[in-house]
């Protein structure tokens, strides 16, 4: 109906161009191939380059995949890690991954591509301040990343769900085991990519050993570079690590509700607030990147999960088990105290987070205090059926 509209005169293409929904109201606009590099190119011109030193702070997906890209442009890789394994909150991640235009969706009928992601995104950022150039990156490149993981990690993606604030199943994650067992997607892709890590000659591991700093030098035009890492090991040692270039995967600032962190510099609002993050994401990387002059753009873009795991026995702990989204995309319903509905389960995350938060009855702590808005997650057998054994 509103592509009807633009038809004409504006919508020149009609297979490149598109409806995108921004906070100026609906336009035409033209998907852009992104440029990719002619294989033999890149290998030629890696072959002209003197190997370069990388180091990469933080064992998490993104840093292990940072790793195996730096070792097949000819880098040598050094992996720090804070934590005895690697995993990070990437080995937490339950529901799946989302990507358009990938081979597992075509084979199960689903038509999708960039230009419907772009546009769930673009609604899905109420408020409107996602960077196009992002959206468009990210849309355009998720099948590749699926692709990735699929063939160079081993790891079978060929699950798919429709979870909130999608308009296509579009969800990706592991098939449950032959017995039905779930099989945690997060958990299974940072055991390919532990495993593809420490196998790769050119890359080398250094867990328990957390970045303090990032050194840098002077340049004679009165600049400044970084050239390495200082970092404390397991025993506690100072060491100075030299490099070429420094990689930060330090992941979030979730876990971090201190005097003088991110979150209460950022989002005073919800220190306090129960986190389903490992105590390790406490926002290192943007720390230690803005001591030595890194801009920090949307700090205050923390997004609150609306379902955790309230335990009985500790229920006002600080650290929660995620009620995952797949949870509700499965069928899952809240209701409130009276046994009533009151959202939307699959309505955008903040919707169905603010409805629990300003519909619910506080919970009654065993001291008789009362804590934060509450609600039950009620599942049948059918929408169980997928989790048996995860809870
Ligand atoms: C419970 C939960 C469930 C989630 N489910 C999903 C999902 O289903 N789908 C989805 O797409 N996303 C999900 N997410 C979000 C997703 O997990 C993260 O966006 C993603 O894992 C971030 O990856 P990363 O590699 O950037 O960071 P991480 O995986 O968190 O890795 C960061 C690593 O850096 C290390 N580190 C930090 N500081 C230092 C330091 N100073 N020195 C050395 N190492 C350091 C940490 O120990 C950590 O291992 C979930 C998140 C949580 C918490």
């Amino acid at each position: 109906m509103l592509l009807d509209n633009f038809r004409g005169a504006e919508l020149k293409d009609p297979v490149m161009d598109y409806l995108l929904y921004s906070r100026l109201g609906p336009r035409v606009v033209r998907m852009r191939p992104l440029g990719a590099e002619d294989p033999s190119h890149r290998e030629t011109r890696h072959e002209k380059h003197e190997a370069a030193h990388v180091v990469i702070v933080g064992g998490g997906l993104a840093g292990v995949s940072a790793a195996i890209e730096a070792v097949k442009a000819k880098a040598t890789v050094t992996l720090i890690e804070k934590e005895k394994d690697l995993g990070g909150n990437s080995a937490k991640a339950t529901s799946g991954i989302n990507a358009c235009g990938t081979r597992v969706q075509k084979s199960c009928g689903v038509s999708d591509d960039a230009r419907w992601l772009e546009r769930d995104t673009f609604v899905s950022a109420q408020g409107g301040t996602s960077d196009l150039g992002c959206v468009s990156m990210l849309a355009s490149k998720s099948a590749e990343a699926i692709h990735w993981l699929i063939d160079e990690l081993g790891i079978p993606l060929t699950e798919l769900s429709q979870l909130g604030g999608h308009a296509k199943k579009r969800t990706h994650r592991c098939p449950p085991k032959a017995d039905g067992t779930p099989v945690p997607v997060g958990y299974t892709i940072m055991q390919h990519a532990r495993a593809a890590a420490q196998a790769i000659p050119g890359v080398e591991v250094k867990t328990s050993c957390t970045m303090k700093k990032l050194v840098e030098n002077s340049l004679a035009d009165g600049s400044k570079e970084v050239v390495g890492v200082e970092y404390l090991d397991g025993e506690g040692a100072l060491h100075t690590l030299m490099c070429d270039a420094v990689i930060l995967t330090t992941g979030g600032f979730g876990f971090d509700h201190s005097t003088g962190s991110l979150m209460q510099q950022y989002r005073p609002d919800l220190v306090g607030v129960p986190t389903t993050n490992g105590s390790f994401a406490t926002g290192d990387g943007m720390r230690f990147g803005a001591e030595v002059g890194a801009s920090l753009i949307d700090m205050d873009k923390v997004q609150l999960h609306p379902t955790a795991l309230i335990d009985p026995k500790d229920p006002s702990a600080h650290t929660k088990y995620l009620g995952p989204e797949a949870l509700r995309g499965s069928g899952g319903i809240l209701l409130d105290q009276k046994g009533q509905r009151f959202v939307n389960e699959l309505d955008l995350r903040s919707v169905v987070s603010n409805k629990i938060l300003e519909h619910c009855d506080p919970l009654e702590l065993p001291d008789g205090s009362k804590g934060r808005p509450w609600s039950w997650c009620v599942m049948n057998e059918e929408s169980q059926e997928p989790f048996k054994g995860f809870f």
